[in-house]
């Protein structure tokens, strides 16, 4: 599965509002959403979430590794369908962040450390999930992704350094 994923910080696909999936559109875009899926887990592709923005499509699509941390070896990598920020704890963490649609540039941005996330799954089922530390990032970053909002909006410090290659 190869696709082209939109860039730039102004890009107006990546700055528009995501819309809902509506439940007869669900059917057609579970496939989309596997395809994410099988996107995100390819090691060349080299990324640990993908919002359908990001790959031109204006719906509310997100896929994530569900990662406890950088470390994490053993983690799912699953599609949320119109997924929603239900619960979140007070407590925030700030930690490192790059984006595909955004190359070479990285941030330190604030997330709270705990979320509970409602969403529909690929076998259209109602879910909502507990998520902590990266995971709890992850998702955070990629629905932010469906509201237009890019990482770089959220970076505090002034210091956007330039990836080391
Ligand atoms: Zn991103």
């Amino acid at each position: 599965m190869q696709f082209t994923i939109q860039t730039g910080k102004t890009n107006e696909i990546l700055r528009t509002k995501s819309e809902s999936v509506s439940s007869v559109e669900l059917r057609k875009f579970t496939r989309l959403a596997e395809d994410m899926v099988r996107y995100i887990k390819n090691p060349d592709n080299g990324g640990v979430g993908l919002a359908a923005p990001q790959i031109g499509v204006n719906k509310r699509i997100i896929a994530v590794s569900l990662m406890r941390d950088g470390d994490d070896e053993n983690y799912r990598t699953i599609a949320m369908i119109n997924p929603e920020i239900i619960e979140h704890a007070d407590e925030t963490e700030l930690d490192n962040e790059g984006c595909l649609s955004i190359p070479g540039e990285h941030g330190d941005v604030d997330r709270w450390k705990r979320i509970k996330v409602s969403y529909i799954d690929t076998s259209l089922r109602p879910q909502s999930i507990l998520l902590s530390g990266l995971a709890a990032r992850i998702v955070q970053h990629e629905v932010d992704h469906l509201e237009g909002i890019l990482f770089i909006d959220r970076v505090k410090k002034s210091e956007n350094i330039l990836a080391k290659k």
